[in-house]
């Protein structure tokens, strides 16, 4: 089993589902008392939060690079960044660690893809649904028509990330917003919609879309299962 190293901390209310996703998957894979090999660098999101709305790519890419270098020193052989909006700086951290890193949108997009569909909606951050490392990725990689939500839409989704989700705060109200915002995107033609951040799997249940949903979260915590039992 390879041993993992993720860069976490981004919340740490998604990186626990993460640390739990991987735990579950490789003991469903190997059974018994079997369970995951992994470092985990978990960084305060405070200061993380702040430096992206500052705009401080630069100081997050080191950021990003000491977190990539310490988890190899401690003896990582593949990196997950548990994060959408930080794939953003996926270019600094390859350029400065040599680790193979499992980007979060690869087997996201590979299972929408497997699922026959192509037209989704993507919810995030602001930083994700509205940039393109992330929706170009989707589209010049695997072929996926990618729509976001409405200016209004994005700002409630950023704004419930940022004020609820990563604080671990899940309310009915905000359930009902994302609900809204879903059916928006179903109804200018979403086949299946992404949840595009790590912590919207907190709020958002299958239950609650009319069409299937791709969590990041449980994709990525999976994939990275496959690697390190390859
Ligand atoms: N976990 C979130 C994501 O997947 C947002 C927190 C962050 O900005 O890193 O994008």
């Amino acid at each position: 089993m390879k041993t993992l190293g993720l860069i976490g901390g981004m919340s740490w209310e998604s990186s626990a589902q993460y640390y739990r996703l991987i735990n579950e998957e490789v003991r469903a894979r190997l059974g018994g008392a079997h369970s995951a090999q992994l470092l985990m660098w978990s960084l305060d999101f405070a200061r993380i939060k702040q430096l992206q709305h500052d705009g401080d790519w630069d100081a997050l890419g080191n950021e990003m690079v000491d977190a990539a270098q310490r988890l190899q020193a401690g003896g990582a052989e593949l990196l997950l960044i548990c994060t959408n909006t930080m794939h953003k700086l996926v270019g600094e951290i390859e350029a400065a660690c040599p680790l193979p890193l499992l980007h979060i949108a690869d087997p996201t997009a590979t299972a929408i893809v497997q699922a026959g569909l192509q037209r989704v909606g993507l919810l995030g951050t602001a930083f994700t649904m509205e940039e393109n490392f992330y929706r170009g990725r989707l589209s010049e990689r695997f072929g996926l028509d990618v729509l976001v939500p409405e200016a209004d839409d994005r700002r409630d989704v950023h704004a419930i990330i940022y004020q609820e989700l990563i604080a671990g705060v899940v309310n009915e109200r905000s359930r009902r917003v994302y609900v809204e915002v879903i059916e928006r995107l179903v109804a200018r033609g979403a086949e299946a919609i992404i949840l595009g951040c790590t912590e919207i799997m907190l709020l958002v249940r299958a239950e609650d879309s009319p069409v299937p949903l791709f969590d990041t979260t449980t994709l990525h915590a999976r994939a990275a299962v496959d690697a390190a039992l390859a």
